[in-house]
């Protein structure tokens, strides 16, 4: 039976997950240098700031990989109730290691309401697409049935493109915003993707730092796709969010304050210097992940411009 590919990617993701160690295969801002997420920290206080200082306002994350983000977002905030989101047990028992007053959540559902920010690094990628191309005949969806494509005729109206063109489509990001957006929460997101939108087939496959087939057997890679931040936008402005960015991480991360905070940490630990300031680097070079990756975040509307969308 032919699988529809959000389901078969939705699947093998979650057994990746679940049985890997996915820092072995891919190396994540959080995991490069703490400068990352002290900076993402000093950003939530001055947003939180804006917000009018609510009390007891929830600090959130989805994915948050071995919690190393949220460490180092919380020695710059101070304390606060954090939830996570997070489906592979494996990890949260990482997660747990660094953050143990934790809650864990299958979802947003189950979120307290309340005042909140949520972060999420490297997240959205990893949830499942749809995928689409344009036939002769017009859109078929793409399914996968014994290790490779089949094509069965779209369900749904797609717009018109050129013969050929893939469309991707990830329905959970655009519930999770949407969601987001309507309990006024102020979340930001970091990830790979174009800042406009454009046709084309993104989906790729992580085993051991390579490039590997994402019909291999599931489970035995990291499947992610680019995220379309203009379509996510367009979702977070109809439910009535206020939008900033998409940036590019680069000067996001800059107007933050990055490489002074690096500065100041390499020289008060004189032996990590050279490491921190490798680290800023990747994150911010053009060539590695300063243009590629942006920065993306919902507020409710009203708030002053966020810091680094400036
Ligand atoms: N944010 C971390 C980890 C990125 S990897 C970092 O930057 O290092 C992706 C994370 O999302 C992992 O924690 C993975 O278990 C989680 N994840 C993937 N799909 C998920 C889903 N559908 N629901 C909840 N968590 C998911």
């Amino acid at each position: 039976m032919p699988e529809r590919f959000d389901h078969f990617m939705a699947r093998a993701n979650a057994a990746y997950y679940a049985a890997n160690d996915p820092f072995a295969d891919f190396v994540t801002a959080p995991e490069l240098t703490q400068v990352f997420g002290e900076v993402l920290g000093g950003w939530a206080k001055v947003v939180w700031r804006m917000m009018g200082s609510p009390p007891g306002i929830v600090l959130a994350e989805a994915g948050p990989g071995r919690g190393v983000l949220m460490a180092d977002v919380l020695r710059v905030f101070g304390p606060a109730p954090v939830h996570f989101i997070e489906a592979s047990p494996r990890l949260r028992e990482e997660q747990k290691l660094r953050v143990p007053q934790a809650v864990w959540h299958d979802s947003l559902d189950s979120l307290p309401d309340g005042p909140m920010i949520l972060f999420a690094n490297e997240f959205l990628d990893a949830l499942p697409v749809r995928q689409f191309i344009r036939r002769p005949s017009g859109w078929m969806e793409r399914y996968v049935e014994d290790g490779a494509y089949v094509e069965q005729r779209a369900g749904l109206g797609l717009p018109d493109q050129l013969e050929g063109s893939v469309l991707e489509i990830n329905e959970p990001a655009i519930a999770l915003i949407g969601q987001l957006a309507r309990r006024s929460a102020v979340a930001l997101f970091i990830d790979y993707g174009p800042l406009t939108s454009a046709p084309g087939e993104s989906v790729q496959a992580i085993r051991a730092g390579k490039f590997a087939d994402p019909l291999g057997a599931p489970g035995t890679a990291d499947i992610t796709a680019h995220v379309d931040f203009a379509a996510l936008a367009q979702t977070a402005r109809a439910a009535g969010a206020e939008v900033w960015g998409p940036a590019k991480q680069n000067l996001f991360l800059t107007a933050l304050g990055l490489h002074q905070r690096t500065d100041l940490l390499a020289r008060s630990s004189p032996h990590e210097g050279e490491k921190l300031r490798l680290a800023a680097r990747r994150l911010t070079a053009p060539e590695a992940m300063g243009s590629l990756f942006k920065a993306m975040a919902i507020c409710p509307k009203g708030l002053p411009p966020l810091p680094g969308f400036e």
